[in-house]
């Protein structure tokens, strides 16, 4: 893990918080390769669950709601973990985490557990009391299901559909960490996944653990590094009928990545029951009323660029010297190509820049003159850039280029006409 949080931060993918005052515990802030490699996360999932499909819609609600929201949902009640305090050395715990006597660093003794809620409280308008207290919401998906109706009239979908929708959550965790795998603040991508019965809605839950993990797996992620997790009855939070979690193989061991939910229709009875609105599909076929059951593949987008940033991170020897390189899969790299002119001369700088302004209209590419073509690679190799594009001599006799390929370090030349073909193939 030190290793990726040293190239993390040398190379500005992330970094640590307000670091000129010391920083802020677990609050992490995305460098310029890291806000392209996370928006490249979430392109990719938006691409692959929205755009590509044609049963799902997209959706951004805010993340303040009505209060009565978190009611419904069951939050205020039940979003809590134990939490613990060591009489001795006065650290604090999850009760989870301990054995419930005694304190995990100096076996002091511990505190019964009470139970902490881990939703941020604040105020909406000028008055600080209980009225106007209002929450961040601790996950994207109540947004989603407070919305149901609406989608529901103002498109044409059937159901089966799915809503999907990416957006900070926001959750008090007692012991936050491991980098940027649990923090207090952290983004989410959701869908909620609406059927007609409990029965297809156990049909369908196999196929998004199985739709789910391809899409990791499918951006370079080793299968080997994924697993799933059934989780028994007795863990299961106070909406669940099943839930499935993907694994990711962290430093510090398999840990929950994405978690696939069969939600059953908990979630639209209560905001029923609350709301007093009428939640229901018109069934055409049926002629009846039907309260949707719903499976929820929620994953962290934090957590997988951190798994995609573990996966890509390699470290090799090459011709005696160490070679750090991120193999992230073409779609996900920050930056797509580097422009090199061989050495600093007019006609060859001129030349690169060329090609470098006209890829920069489509691409985040980068343009570097300085120091040997060797460290030019290694620079790129360091944030994954799969194609380096070098301008020699030669080019301005053939118009042609070396194109160097990050994993294989092979080179070839190609025609500087058939750059953004090639580039567009190598990037798909
Ligand atoms: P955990 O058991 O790790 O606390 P969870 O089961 O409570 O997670 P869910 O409520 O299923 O998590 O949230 C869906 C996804 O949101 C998780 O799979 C994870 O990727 C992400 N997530 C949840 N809590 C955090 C957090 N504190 N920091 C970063 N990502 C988080």
């Amino acid at each position: 893990m030190d290793d990726i949080v040293n190239v993390a931060k040398r190379r500005g993918f992330v970094y640590p918080s307000s670091e000129i005052y010391g920083g802020f515990a677990n609050a992490w802030d995305y460098g310029p390769y890291g806000v392209l490699l996370k928006n490249n996360v979430k392109q990719a999932w938006w691409t692959d669950m929205v755009m590509k499909r044609s049963d799902i819609v997209g959706l951004d609600s805010s993340i303040l709601m009505n209060p009565r929201v978190w009611e419904a949902s069951g939050h205020l009640e039940n979003f809590t973990d134990p939490l613990v305090d060591c009489k001795k050395c006065k650290k604090r715990f999850k009760g989870d985490d301990t054995d419930g006597k005694t304190c995990p660093e100096c076996g002091g003794e511990l505190t019964e557990a009470r139970q902490f809620n881990m939703m941020f409280k604040t105020h909406a308008g000028p008055t600080e009391d209980t009225a106007s207290m209002v929450y961040l919401r601790p996950e994207t998906a109540q947004g989603i299901f407070v919305d149901f109706k609406t989608i529901l009239d103002t498109t044409r979908n059937k159901l089966p559909f799915g809503v999907a929708q990416i957006g900070k959550s926001f959750r008090n965790e007692i012991t936050p960490g491991n980098f940027t795998f649990r923090t207090r603040e952290f983004e989410q991508f959701e869908i909620e996944y609406f059927v007609k019965s409990a029965l297809e809605a156990k049909k369908v839950f196999d196929e998004w653990v199985k739709v789910r993990s391809e899409w990791y797996k499918g951006l370079g992620i080793n299968s080997a590094n994924l697993r799933l997790h059934e989780h028994p009855k007795s863990d299961l939070a106070h909406y669940a009928v099943t839930v499935t979690d993907i694994e990711y193989n962290f430093p510090f061991g398999f840990s929950e990545l994405e978690g696939i939910a069969n939600r059953g229709n908990y979630d639209l009875s209560q905001h029923e029951k609350f709301s007093g609105q009428e939640l229901k599909y018109f069934d055409e076929e049926t002629k009846t009323k039907i309260l949707p059951f719903v499976v929820e593949p929620s994953g962290g987008v934090d957590r997988a660029v951190l798994a995609f940033l573990i996966d890509a991170y390699d470290n090799e020897k090459v011709e005696g010297e160490e070679r750090i390189v991120l193999r992230f899969n073409p779609r996900l790299a920050p930056i797509k190509a580097a422009i090199f002119p061989l050495i600093k001369k007019e006609a060859l700088v001129m030349r690169a820049k060329e090609i470098y302004h006209q890829l920069k209209e489509k691409y985040f590419v980068e343009y570097d003159e300085s120091g040997t073509i060797g460290r030019r690679y290694r620079r790129q190799d360091e944030i994954g850039t799969p194609i380096c594009i070098t301008v020699d001599f030669d080019s301005l006799e053939d118009d042609s280029v070396t194109v160097r390929d990050r994993d294989s370090m092979k080179q070839k030349r190609i025609k500087i006409s058939e750059i953004e073909e090639f580039l567009e193939k190598k990037l798909r």
